[in-house]
């Protein structure tokens, strides 16, 4: 058995941005499959638009956006081998600095090449558009050579009110590696156990453990058992939806002192409304079956009230 548990681990959620007039402009113009640029106060033309003159700090009107080429210049060049999820294209592409006809500074994207023999500096490149355009950069598919015979433009220009935002999909992907401590307690868990463990010299218990004691920074090596059952110390209700949520909103998620730990942890609070939670509430986990369980957290579905007297204030005070 390894000694330490890992576990992949996903962050994701759509990233909503407002556009303002300028970009807006600007994806409204890559849906119609037209590319537009701002002009700068010394003549030049930048794609995609600037928001403010670099040198004036004037404010660029959205009106005055020029409208540059399809075909360009590439003015450098990496080779992505490998391509992860998200990128532009799901087979090995470069990313390309492409200086389209008509502007003065180029623009990030990305290019669809045999290999990286096919790419050079100062080789021309034109836009392939995207299929479905929705007023996004991703309405330029990638670029491919200028004398490729990929079609340039399959689609009809589309219509529709001016966009005034986007929706960007962000996503972290790692593996999560857990400390031995932190193994121990989770392979606790997979036996219905809350393991602490204990600092040697001020004797403080830590669930989950972390290894060393952060008031005197000495290894914490004494393992504790702890009971099931504690006080809400702090907590809050959950009123806004977000994407993967379990839960129907409003809930609880609370700060629990397990009853012999000294730092509480966050866990859920159900089996009582949202607006009858309170500081000091007794409560104990409520664990899933016994063949749903694993070396996670998860094992406890959530806490709900034991229906005990609320714990007094001085008793967890120190916990807060
Ligand atoms: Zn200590």
């Amino acid at each position: 058995m390894s000694r330490v548990l890992s576990a992949p681990l996903q962050v994701a959620f759509p990233y909503t941005r407002s556009l303002g007039p300028v970009l807006g402009a600007f994806m409204t113009g890559l849906r119609e499959g037209r590319v537009l640029g701002a002009r700068l106060s010394d003549g030049r033309v930048v794609v995609p638009p600037v928001e403010f003159d670099p040198a004036t700090h004037e404010a660029i009107d959205a009106a005055s956006l020029v409208e540059v080429g399809t075909e360009g210049t590439v003015q450098t060049w990496s080779w992505v081998s490998e391509p992860v999820a998200g990128q532009p294209l799901d087979r090995p592409f470069a990313f390309a600095l492409v200086t389209l006809d008509g502007a003065d500074a180029p623009l990030l994207h990305a290019v669809a090449a045999d290999g990286p023999e096919a790419m050079s500096t100062g080789m021309r490149v034109r836009v392939v558009w995207a299929e479905s355009p929705e007023g996004s950069i991703t309405d330029i598919a990638h670029f491919v050579p200028a004398d490729s015979a990929t079609p340039t433009d399959s689609r009809a220009s589309a219509g529709g009110e001016p966009v005034t935002g986007i929706v960007v999909p962000v996503e972290l992907d790692y593996t999560y590696e857990a400390s031995p401590e932190e193994s121990a307690f989770f392979r606790g868990l997979a036996e219905g156990k809350v393991l602490g463990q204990r600092c040697p010299k001020c004797g403080k218990v830590y669930v989950p453990p972390r290894s060393a004691c952060p008031v005197d920074g000495v290894a914490t090596t004494d393992e504790v058992e702890l009971a099931d059952t504690g006080t809400v110390t702090t907590f809050c209700v959950v009123n806004v939806p977000f994407l993967g949520q379990k839960i129907q909103p409003p809930y609880v998620s609370a700060y629990v002192l397990l009853d012999g730990a000294d730092i509480a942890f966050l866990h859920l609070i159900q089996g009582i409304p949202a607006d009858q939670v309170r500081m000091g509430m007794r409560v104990r986990a409520v664990w899933k079956p016994r063949d749903e369980w694993g070396t996670t957290i998860e094992n406890i579905q959530h806490f709900e009230p034991t229906g005990e007297p609320d714990a007094d204030y001085e008793s967890y005070r120190a916990h807060l």
